[in-house]
């Protein structure tokens, strides 16, 4: 069974840790990357705050 864990993106081409737009930070119209995304849903989100944001809120 898969978990929600938070856990580095890593790409497959040059850029070894490539960075993408925080889900939560996002939809407040907040321009933030993040390099950790949760690797359930695969969504990029912020280490902290924005990862317990997400799942604990319903918006989402
Ligand atoms: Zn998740
Ligand atoms: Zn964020």
């Amino acid at each position: 069974m898969k978990q929600h864990i938070l856990k580095q993106i890593v790409g497959k081409g040059k850029k070894k840790y490539p960075q993408k737009p925080c889900k939560v930070c996002s939809s407040k119209k907040n321009r933030s990357e993040t390099r950790y995304m949760c690797q359930f849903r695969q969504v990029p989100l912020h280490k902290g705050e924005c990862f317990t944001k997400y799942h604990t809120s319903k918006k989402y």
